[in-house]
């Protein structure tokens, strides 16, 4: 039995089957960049190295066929989630929103709608728009959170607080989408203190998914000039394994793990360079379970958690 509820085993628990998504870049820009609340970014962005499609825009319909041919020819995958990661795939207003996610019902194959944004990017019209979707697909917004911590999203230049999650997050919830919270570990400033007590306020909301991404350096970020200065410290596997594990353990059972470990292009990657290698980081932090004999939510405090443990 695995340790921790995979995203994978959510959807086939609700599909019957291998359900695949699909990135795509819709040609939102973000409010952290064109200048409305700045336009230097998150330190360690440089959205370039994230999404295949970024840099030359196709049609969205051809980004789906495109995937849905790869991914049918060469796994056999036969349902999928349409998702729009680029960017802030909210930042728009709703008829531009609808005149972008209505290209998923051209394909029958498509169940899912997957939606990633900044918690400042909603507002009720928005969320109201996104759940008229729920009568067809599956719709989730992963919203980047990085931190709870004030003191550090400001450090990292996130230009939102933790408390604009939460009006975002309730809202969300009221229309009844699913919520995955996108985390950064190993954030400068972030003690292990500091990223357990990450864990615990998470673990007290009724979120659906969480995302883990481990803090790395990207050529042309500002986190590139910091890690040079040598004034950011970056996490070895040994250390990043430790940490998802202990963080899966205060999560509730019931939340879906969308991801261990994130990846990025060799072109745009300075460090560090093991992340690069999900099979290895993943078949690492399985064994650091198995060692410790421990399951996501074997240390969670919330209310959902209690009589649910082992
Ligand atoms: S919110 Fe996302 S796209 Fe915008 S600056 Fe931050 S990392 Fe980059």
């Amino acid at each position: 039995m695995e340790r921790f509820y995979t995203f994978n085993r959510y959807l086939r628990g609700i599909f019957g089957e291998r359900v695949q998504r699909i990135s795509l870049d819709a040609g939102f820009d973000c409010p952290n960049l064109d200048g409305t609340l700045d336009e230097n970014g998150c330190i360690y962005c440089n959205n370039k190295a994230f999404a295949r499609y970024c840099g030359y825009k196709k049609p969205l319909e051809e980004q789906i066929s495109e995937s849905i041919k790869f991914y049918s020819k060469k796994l056999g995958v036969k349902k999928y989630i349409a998702y729009f990661q680029s960017f802030s795939n909210t930042y728009a207003e709703v008829y531009q929103l609808r005149q972008r996610y209505e290209v998923i019902r051209k394909f029958p194959q498509i169940v899912g709608l997957s939606i990633s944004t900044r918690p400042d990017c909603v507002d009720e019209d928005k969320l109201k728009f996104i759940s008229g979707y729920n009568k067809d697909y599956l719709v989730w917004i992963e919203y980047g959170l990085q931190t709870t911590n004030n003191y550090i999203l400001e450090k990292i230049n996130r230009c939102h607080t933790y408390e604009d999650f939460l009006k975002a997050y309730l809202l969300t919830r009221k229309y009844k989408i699913n919520v995955g919270v996108h985390l950064i570990l190993g954030l400068p400033s972030a003690t292990y203190k500091v990223m357990m007590e990450d864990a615990r306020r998470i673990s007290e909301l009724d979120i659906q998914g969480l995302k883990f991404h481990l803090l790395h350096v990207l050529v042309g970020s500002k986190l590139e000039e910091l890690y040079k200065q040598k004034e950011v410290e970056l996490m070895s596997l040994k250390e990043y394994v430790r940490l998802v594990c202990d963080f899966l353990e205060r999560i509730p059972p019931k939340v879906a793990i969308l991801r261990l470990v994130s990846t990025a292009s060799r072109d745009y990657l300075l460090a560090p360079f093991w992340m690069n290698d999900k099979v290895k980081v993943i078949e690492e932090i399985k064994k650091e379970l198995h060692k410790r004999n421990s399951y996501q939510g074997d240390f969670c405090e919330s209310i959902s958690c209690e009589n649910k443990k082992r």
